[in-house]
């Protein structure tokens, strides 16, 4: 039995070689180059949830973009897809650049938490 990697084609673009096919693996988060083998970044596509999000709100009460992306470590564009999201579903409310919970946010928070759990 051969030991199976998940590999997805990323958007990204090999500095190396110029290569288009960089594969994420989804086991260590890196991306791949494979035509060349170099390992192109860890952290720029790394991936960011709502749920991520909500938490480090819910601690934080109030954040800023800076801060939520030090936070998540995700890059800007994901988080601001992430951020875009949630405020188109309200979960989000944003006054002055800095980003909270609504009402309808954090009951989303507290079941989803309640399903971690298993309540
Ligand atoms: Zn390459």
């Amino acid at each position: 039995m051969s030991h199976r990697r998940s590999l997805r084609f990323s958007q990204a673009t090999c500095p190396i070689c110029g290569g288009k096919e960089v594969a994420r693996d989804d086991l260590k988060g890196d991306l791949l180059c494979t035509n060349c083998g170099h390992i192109v970044t860890r952290t720029e596509t790394k991936a960011v949830g709502k749920f991520e999000i909500a938490q480090h709100l819910k601690r934080n009460g109030k954040m800023n973009f800076a801060a939520l992306q030090k936070a998540t470590g995700a890059s800007e564009d994901r988080l601001f897809g992430v951020l875009d999201d949630m405020m188109e579903i309200g979960y989000l409310n944003e006054i002055q650049g800095q980003w909270s919970l609504t009402k309808k946010g954090q009951r989303w928070y507290r079941q989803r938490l309640g399903q971690e759990w298993g309540y």
